[in-house]
């Protein structure tokens, strides 16, 4: 069993779709463990993207991300990690697959809608930063 964090970001809050991105990846079969909405600030946001900090595009993804709430979930399940990016796409909406979120429904680069952590050891470090212990509800344990 794996679990990975995953963001909907301001273009998915704005627009509504977090019903139709939690619908879609609840269909894969992993599980929401952990579900919160949170407004993100400049540190939280510098963490989470430390690997973009050299980029020119980094003053502006903060931007966005800060622009409105964000919906952070927890998923759980069997390859949780690889199910959710594959679900999501890849980053450039406009050449993701269709069937894909970003495919079907973002809208560019920047504007993709989800956020879902790369590997395992990153998901671990992910869900640390969004979650407290006593907001993750693990599956067997909640049964
Ligand atoms: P992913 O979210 O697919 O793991 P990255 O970690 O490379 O991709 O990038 C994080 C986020 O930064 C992307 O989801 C996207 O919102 C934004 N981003 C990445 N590359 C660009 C770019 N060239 N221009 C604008 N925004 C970008």
């Amino acid at each position: 069993m794996e679990k990975t964090l995953v963001l909907l970001k301001p273009d998915c809050v704005s627009r509504s779709l977090v019903g139709e991105v939690v619908k879609r990846i609840e269909a894969t079969g992993l599980k929401i463990i952990g579900c919160k909405m949170i407004r993100l600030d400049g540190k939280i946001l510098a963490e989470h993207y430390a690997h973009l900090s050299d980029k020119p595009f980094f003053p502006r993804i903060t931007e966005f991300m800060k622009s409105t709430p964000v919906v952070a979930l927890v998923f759980e399940g069997e390859d949780a990690v690889q199910k959710l990016r594959d679900e999501c796409g890849v980053t450039d909406s406009t050449k993701a697959e269709k069937g894909t979120i970003r495919g079907d429904l973002g809208k560019d680069i920047q504007e993709n809608l989800v956020h879902a952590s790369d590997s395992v050891e990153a998901a671990q470090i992910e869900i640390r930063r969004f979650f407290k212990n006593s907001e993750i509800f693990e599956y067997e344990k909640r049964k």
